[in-house]
């Protein structure tokens, strides 16, 4: 059974790069009807914090990423510990004079290659790769040396992680071979750059995932966007998990690194708003909005509320500019064209109701839409609101309608 990993350390905040792999390694493992395991890699005490932690778990829980397993690195200390005893019995590893004990590297072949699953043949010089730490001098173990022994612990057959681990991927195959190990089939996926190609950095750049969800990104938008960097996913353009699970062939993961395009996500984050049902638009309302917008009609709009929004937080600011100038009671100047056509519209709604076709009636008594467009868009949402005239009517309904025309007319 395929068996993959994602294996964060608790030590900075959930990146874009992260989000990627963790669901590589998930729908690897469900396209192949396996397993998929969460495991912290908590044992840098130092760093590892309970923020980063409680925000991984955070994080998969809103990408929607279930787990068969979580498993804490740090409760495997003792086990690691047996495994560097067994190393330096065997004279595998030595303690070396500034405290560090260093795994011997065999340097007989004049390469070290291993077949990788992405990126093909690795082959390595072997004078390239020295002696490397396994633990620290109080006998702590190093990423290298733990993070390999949870791999076999836990019979993870594939690790998909970012190609800054390749390197690391030929010193664990040294290990694991000294260790007689399983064999672990490793797939390195290429790094992220930012859309000018530089890498995506954490410090030049916003990397982390809770930042654009707070932005106003939805998670759908994210997962969609981020998948694509670096497969194409048969070139479907929208997908949920499930249909990521089926259409996902790591073998077609790019070897170039994968651009960071802004434009896109927001391209995508744009679609996924329009599909929102009008339970979960709701969600988005701030209490104030809702108390305020409740006199109106919001449901049969709503499409349009999220036609004019790029992010979810502008949701509200779109409600409000509905409804704030009609709330005030306020009324414009107009001129005598301007109060006559007032007139004339009243005199042609005064006896519609609701279900009406308001503007197919205005127009067959010869008031189409382009003659009053302007002056119901001018008394109604003062044009802060670029919302069709029709759905105006809609949101708020013909009584509130005819009384607005009214406040013109009586002098
Ligand atoms: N804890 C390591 C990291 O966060 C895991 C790398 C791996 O997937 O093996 O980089």
């Amino acid at each position: 059974m395929i068996i993959t990993r994602f294996a964060p350390s608790p030590t900075g905040n959930f990146h874009m790069g992260s989000l990627r792999t963790a669901i590589y390694n998930y729908l690897y493992a469900k396209k192949n009807k396996g397993k998929f395991l969460l495991r912290i890699e908590d044992t840098d005490k130092e760093r590892s914090n309970k923020i980063y932690e409680d925000e991984i778990l955070k994080i998969f829980d809103i990408f929607n990423l279930q787990y068969d397993n979580l498993i804490y690195q740090s409760k495997n200390l003792s086990i690691h510990q047996e495994f560097l005893e067994k190393l330096v019995s065997t004279d595998l590893a030595y303690q070396s004079e500034d405290g560090p004990y260093k795994f011997r590297v065999n340097k007989d072949s004049d390469y070290f290659k291993y077949e990788d699953l992405i990126l093909g043949e690795v082959k390595i010089p072997s004078n390239t790769i020295e002696d490397f730490s396994i633990a620290r001098s109080d006998k702590t173990p190093t990423f290298i040396l733990s993070n390999l022994i949870d791999d076999d612990f836990e019979n993870v057959t594939n690790v998909i992680r970012g190609n800054d681990h390749t390197i690391n991927t030929v010193k664990q195959k040294m290990l694991s071979n000294a260790l007689n190990f399983k064999e672990i089939h490793y797939a390195h996926i290429p790094l992220i750059h930012d859309i000018k190609g530089k890498k995506l950095s954490k410090r030049d750049n916003i990397t982390n995932v809770e930042d654009y969800l707070n932005d106003g990104y939805l998670a759908t938008s994210i997962f969609n966007f981020i998948i694509k960097l670096g497969n194409n996913f048969n070139d479907i353009e929208f997908l949920n998990i499930d249909e990521a699970v089926k259409s996902f062939n790591l073998s077609k993961t790019t070897l170039s690194p994968a651009k960071f395009d802004i434009e896109k996500l927001n391209f995508i984050n744009q679609y996924y708003l329009k599909e929102l049902s009008f339970s979960d638009f709701n969600k988005y309302l701030e209490k104030d909005v809702k108390n305020q917008v409740s006199s109106f009609k919001l449901e049969p709009i709503y499409k349009d509320i999220l036609e004019r929004c790029h992010k979810y937080t502008e949701i509200n600011f779109e409600v409000v500019k509905l409804y704030d100038f009609f709330k005030k009671n306020l009324v414009l100047e107009i001129d005598k064209n301007e109060k006559d056509l007032i007139k004339k519209i009243h005199t042609i709604i005064n006896n519609l109701h609701d279900n009406d076709n308001t503007l197919s009636i205005l127009e067959k008594n010869g008031l189409p839409l382009k003659k009053i467009g302007k002056i119901i868009r001018k008394i109604t949402v003062n044009f802060e609101s670029k919302i069709p005239i029709e759905k105006i009517f809609i949101f708020f309904g013909i009584e509130n309608i005819k009384e607005r025309l009214l406040l013109y007319i009586n002098d």
